[in-house]
């Protein structure tokens, strides 16, 4: 397998010095200037070497990645993601930590109900709504899966509330399949980089998917996540302290 050399990158810039917005944003679409969208278009495909390069070195620097919101099981990890759409991990948690001490299964959510459940949720954005799609999700997971969280992608997205990429977190977090959720952040990185351009979510999900090592699948969405939280950051990208600068596709990037 052909070396890859690279600039060295200090490693301790790697770690987060500040919080930017939630992993779970709905993504934006990549704002690029004209002349950038022609540059990325132009520049040359990854090799699988440098992909697999690409995934060691995130691997080196962070072996174990975690994700940010918390959760003590399937259930509260899946409302957990159903909450944080369009809000901060942070805010999520800040919530959630008091909610989940007494209700960390669907009957004990349904036992608390909607009206309890929105005072705890309330400082989150779209409470209502979800307060409302965390009560019925309850319900169904109650009526028609045994109280379990399911475990296929359809019964999850055929919840109130829950997404693909709900979907794809609950599926690698909670049972370890090698999905790849893409939020604002997945979504940036790809296409910045190259590694998966696409218009939508689910073309960068695809492209990752294809292009990702299976080997590294299992941490590459969190990889992939907190990169783009905190280096690889919208609107000023840290490109002087980023692992992959050399391999970086980004005809913007500043190093
Ligand atoms: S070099 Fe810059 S643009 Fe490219 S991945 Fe790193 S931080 Fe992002």
């Amino acid at each position: 397998m052909a070396k890859i050399t690279r600039k060295p990158a200090p490693r301790k810039a790697a770690v987060p010095k500040k919080k930017a917005k939630a992993a779970t944003a709905t993504p934006k679409s990549a704002k690029k200037s004209a002349p950038a969208k022609k540059a990325l278009k132009a520049t040359k495909p990854w090799t699988p070497a440098e992909v697999r390069e690409v995934f060691s070195r995130f691997q080196q620097a962070n072996p174990e990645p975690r994700g940010e919101l918390e959760h003590v099981n399937p259930f509260t990890l899946l409302v957990a993601v159903v909450l944080s759409a369009q809000a901060t991990d942070a805010g999520v948690n800040k919530a959630t930590r008091a909610l989940f001490e007494i209700a960390d299964t669907p009957q004990k959510m349904l036992d608390l109900g909607e009206e309890r459940l929105r005072d705890y949720i309330k400082t989150i954005g779209l409470y209502r709504t979800k307060a409302r799609n965390v009560i019925a999700l309850s319900a169904k997971l109650l009526s028609e899966f045994g109280g379990e969280v399911p475990r296929t992608r359809a019964e999850i997205e055929s919840l109130p509330g829950a997404g693909r990429k709900t979907a794809n977190v609950v599926l690698n977090m909670a049972f370890g399949e090698h999905t790849m959720a893409v939020d604002t952040h997945v979504f940036r990185v790809g296409n910045r980089t190259g590694l998966a351009p696409g218009k939508t979510p689910l073309e960068v999900e695809l492209g990752l998917e294809k292009v990702i090592p299976a080997e590294f699948m299992l941490h590459a969405h969190h990889w992939l996540i907190l990169h783009g939280r905190y280096t690889c950051l919208a609107r000023k990208p840290r490109c002087e302290v980023c692992l992959i600068n050399d391999l970086c596709r980004w005809p913007e990037k500043t190093v």
